[in-house]
């Protein structure tokens, strides 16, 4: 049987656990936290069962947060309670002893967020964005959004920041997409251009890769001082991109001596 996207990441970070010791208890705990998404997701879709695409509502993203999803962020809590680093544990147990009410303000601080608002890098986005992420996925399928125009800076559904790039093979070369941070919506998305400020001078925009990742490419911009990192799947086929992004860590410690920042932390806060 084929397996679910989920379950592809699943497998994909035992398989990189075993390679990149570096990178073992990161892709530990994505791995415990893809198996809750996994359930998560495939309970949104049975509770959705029958309902066609809601094409009439354009902007799923701009409705509030339903109060009953605090339910499954409880189950949420205890994944990260039995699996998370020590700061995260603490952190799930202090919110365990919080009310539903103050539940959904975190959650929906993050939710209406978006690109300007979002939490600061720590444990609130952390929980919000790993808990809400099966939810935006859910709800950008079954909306059936499809997106066409200019090339965007942010998801175009969901107004978050990219949080990889991904090149797909094409003819001879690589066709450049982005990757949402929150929705994991994909767009395409012009090679030479900085996906921080726009840059399109070649020169400002420079790509290191390193021998040990040949197919992590770091992309960077000398006028905004950013980089994003993107997965080139024309090297390997085999690469789930998200979770080839989470594991190349050493990448981001390189990056980040060199002096640029990253432009949007993936789920792990990295
Ligand atoms: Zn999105
Ligand atoms: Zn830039």
């Amino acid at each position: 049987m084929a397996l679910n996207e989920w379950q592809r990441r699943i497998a994909r970070a035992e398989e990189l656990g075993g390679q990149y010791t570096f990178a073992a208890e990161i892709l530990s705990f994505y791995g415990a936290i893809a198996h809750f998404q996994e359930k998560f997701y495939g309970d949104l879709a049975k509770s959705r069962e029958g309902v066609g695409p809601r094409a009439s509502e354009p902007e799923p993203f701009l409705r509030p947060l339903p109060p009953e999803l605090t339910r499954q962020f409880e189950s949420f809590l205890s994944v990260v309670e039995q699996s998370g680093p020590s700061p995260l544990r603490v952190a799930a147990r202090e919110l365990q002893a919080g009310s539903n009410d103050s539940h959904l303000r975190l959650l929906t601080m993050f939710w209406n967020g978006g690109e300007t608002r979002s939490l600061p890098p720590g444990s609130d986005d952390f929980f919000a964005r790993a808990f809400l992420q099966p939810y935006a996925v859910s709800l950008r399928e079954q909306a059936n959004l499809r997106w066409s125009g200019p090339t965007p800076f942010v998801c175009p559904f969901c107004r978050r920041k990219p949080g990889l790039g991904v090149l797909r093979p094409l003819g001879d070369g690589g066709q450049r997409s982005l990757v949402c941070s929150f929705c994991l919506a994909e767009w395409e998305f012009r090679r030479i251009v900085c996906p921080g400020c726009g840059e399109e001078n070649h020169a400002k925009l420079p790509v290191y890769t390193a021998d040990e990742l040949k197919h992590v490419r770091v992309e960077c911009c000398d006028s905004c001082r950013t980089y994003i990192k993107t997965v080139d799947m024309t090297k390997s086929g085999l690469a789930e991109p998200i979770v080839d992004e989470m594991a190349s860590i050493p990448l981001d410690l390189w990056a980040q001596k060199q002096g640029y920042a990253k432009l949007q932390l993936n789920l792990m806060q990295l």
